[in-house]
């Protein structure tokens, strides 16, 4: 367990665009916390630090959204698919030649890969967060300690 405080959304932003920079194609990531924990915010920075120009907004309406930069970003948000239990097709994304982020990704956790970085986000106030690293496997074990420094 890796544990990272940040006071404001800038800091969360550094923070996401820093292991933005270590990831590579085929990792996945999963944020989970409450509505306005911060997930969206830690995903802006993550696309920012894969080269990624444009806007990343919650894709509230398409489930999945793509953005390429010097690397590619799948964004999911599967809040909508809290009562399916439906195989959209996730896994050509997981295994696929980006980094998949998922947000509320408990409503799919039958169908996420055994490798994987998840991320719970702590609402501590209006300002402060703590995100919760759980590196499953060994590569993101050494994501998370090189982000650690
Ligand atoms: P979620 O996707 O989890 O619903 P968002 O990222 O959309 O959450 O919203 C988080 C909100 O909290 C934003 O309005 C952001 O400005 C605010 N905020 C305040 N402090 C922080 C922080 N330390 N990290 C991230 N967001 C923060
Ligand atoms: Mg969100």
């Amino acid at each position: 367990m890796y544990k990272f405080t940040t006071e404001s959304e800038e800091e969360t932003r550094q923070l996401s665009e820093s292991l933005g920079q270590l990831l590579i194609e085929g990792d996945v990531l999963t944020l989970d916390g409450d509505l306005g924990a911060g997930k969206t915010t830690f995903t802006k920075g993550l696309a920012k630090g894969l080269g990624v120009k444009r806007t990343v907004n919650s894709p509230t309406y398409t489930i999945i959204k793509e953005y390429r930069g010097d690397k590619k970003l799948f964004h999911m948000d599967v809040y909508r698919l809290e009562d399916s239990d439906e195989d959209i097709g996730f896994d050509e994304y997981f295994y696929g030649d980006g980094i998949t982020v998922v947000e509320w990704s408990t409503f799919i956790k039958d169908f996420l890969p055994e490798e994987r970085l998840e991320i719970r986000v702590e609402k501590v106030d209006e300002q402060s967060r703590v995100f919760h690293f759980e590196p499953k496997g060994n590569r993101m074990i050494r994501v998370c300690e090189e982000l650690q420094g």
